[in-house]
């Protein structure tokens, strides 16, 4: 039996043959970085995830992760790493561009992973909690955690409208890489009976 972690992992391994994952406060460099963030994005270090190409920094060693947080945390990352893979340093400029009027690329880069989240919400309590996550997910855009990457709260709400329109109309789930993250989620359908 398998479960989505086992599952997920084998889909990023499928892509990323070689994924690490590491448990960012094991390096110096990662310590340095969450110090220096810590005024503005206290969370960062206890809260966020990172990833640069191969490498996923975990804020918790992953075997102290539960399981399906894990699982959902990676198929997050997974489309990062699509996206670092499909458009290389421009992925990176990007992303830590930031225009003066709080709009960032970042937030694009996010909201395509973020829909991944948006997903499994579904999966776990339908519309009620895709709403819920929403509302988080506008807190989250909008604050200091990723450095304001959409201000204003209701600008970010609006911003994510479309995605969370689509997760819901289950347009979304249909494309691509979301297909078959949401396949490698639910695992192999019960068979059926009657066949
Ligand atoms: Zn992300």
């Amino acid at each position: 039996m398998t479960d989505p972690l086992d599952r997920i992992l084998a889909l990023v391994r499928e892509h990323i043959p070689d994924v690490r994952l590491v448990h960012k406060h094991e390096l110096r460099w990662m310590r340095i970085l969450g110090k220096a963030v810590r005024p503005i994005a206290p969370d960062f270090d206890t809260h966020y995830t990172t990833v640069l190409g191969r490498t996923v920094y975990l804020p918790r060693p992953p075997e102290h992760m539960p399981r399906r947080v894990l699982a959902a945390t990676l198929a997050h990352e997974l489309v990062h790493q699509l996206d670092q893979r499909r458009w290389g340093l421009l992925f990176y400029a990007s992303y830590a561009w930031a225009l003066p009027t709080g709009r960032t690329m970042r937030a694009y880069w996010e909201r395509r992973a973020y829909a991944v989240d948006l997903l499994i919400a579904k999966e776990r309590g339908g519309a009620l909690e895709v709403e819920n996550v929403a509302r988080r997910l506008a807190d989250v855009f909008s604050g200091s955690g990723y450095l304001w990457m959409w201000m204003g709260r209701a600008s970010a709400r609006a911003f994510l409208r479309p995605t969370v329109e689509a997760v819901m109309s289950g347009e979304l789930e249909r494309q691509a890489p979301y297909d078959v993250i949401l396949a490698a989620w639910r695992g192999p359908e019960p068979p059926d009976e009657a066949a």
